[in-house]
Formats: structure tokens, C-alpha cells, sequence
């Protein structure tokens, strides 16, 4: 798998600091904060602090420590966001079918309404 990562994407602007967000939680390989538009009343971007295009890409070749601590990272912003009752959906979209806008890793969790069913009908 080789994929080219862009260090010009938004989210990359982000981690360097060149763009402000809305923290949630930081660790040392992993940035959580607030989507700048948020489709339901929680919607939360996670994402590693490392050069990761997409899902598939981390799994392979991020480090253990890396992937543990997105995972963990994952869990506790759900935990600090109070989702676990009424219940959430985590999403990760990769490349074009999945309408990936920002090519670096993101888990969206979202939460705080009905979110419906799981995929929007194909157009
Ligand atoms: P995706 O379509 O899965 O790549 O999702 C990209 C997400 O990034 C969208 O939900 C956008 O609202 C969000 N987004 C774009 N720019 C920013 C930003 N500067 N701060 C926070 N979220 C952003």
C-alpha cells in the first residue's frame, strides 16, 4: 500500500497550529476536538497527531504506542462527551467513495440525537 500524504490538509494546519480548534483532549499522539460543523448536537473529530492519510493507512503502519493511545483517546472523549447511554456511531471515511474531504485519519463520534440509519441511501 503506498499512500502520499498532503501536509497542506486542514487538519495538518491544525496539529502545526496554524489554524485554531476547539480542543476536547490532547495526548502525545492524539488530537480530539470539535467539528466546525457539526451534524449532531456531539460531533467530535479525533485524530493522530502522525502523517496518516486514512484508516487503513494507520493500521498498518502507525506504531503500536500510536494506535493504543488513538484507541484509548477514542474512549475517554466518549466518555468526557457522555455518550455511552443514549448511544453514538463512530465514522471514519476513506478516500473517494466514502467522500473523504480531509486526507488525514479522522474519527468522526457523534452523538446526542437519532442519527438514523447507518447509510444514506445510494444516489
Ligand atoms: P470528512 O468528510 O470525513 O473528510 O470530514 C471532514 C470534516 O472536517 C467535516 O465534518 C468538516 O466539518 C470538518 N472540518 C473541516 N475543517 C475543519 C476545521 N477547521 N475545524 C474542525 N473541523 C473541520
Amino acid at each position: 500500500m503506498s499512500y502520499t500524504y498532503d501536509d497542506q490538509n486542514i487538519f495538518a494546519k491544525i496539529l502545526r497550529g496554524e489554524i485554531p480548534n476547539k480542543t476536547v483532549l490532547e495526548t502525545e499522539h492524539t488530537l480530539a476536538f470539535h467539528d466546525i460543523y457539526p451534524q449532531a448536537p456531539i460531533h467530535v473529530l479525533v485524530i493522530p497527531k502522525g502523517p496518516y492519510v486514512c484508516y487503513d493507512h494507520f493500521c498498518q503502519t502507525a506504531s503500536d504506542a500510536e494506535i493504543v493511545d488513538f484507541t484509548r483517546t477514542c474512549g475517554k472523549v466518549c466518555e468526557m462527551m457522555g455518550v455511552k447511554d443514549g448511544g453514538f456511531r463512530t465514522i471514519a471515511n476513506a478516500g473517494e467513495n466514502a467522500i473523504q474531504e480531509v486526507p488525514h485519519l479522522h474519527f468522526h463520534i457523534l452523538g446526542g440525537r437519532n442519527l438514523g440509519r447507518m447509510l444514506a441511501p445510494a444516489e
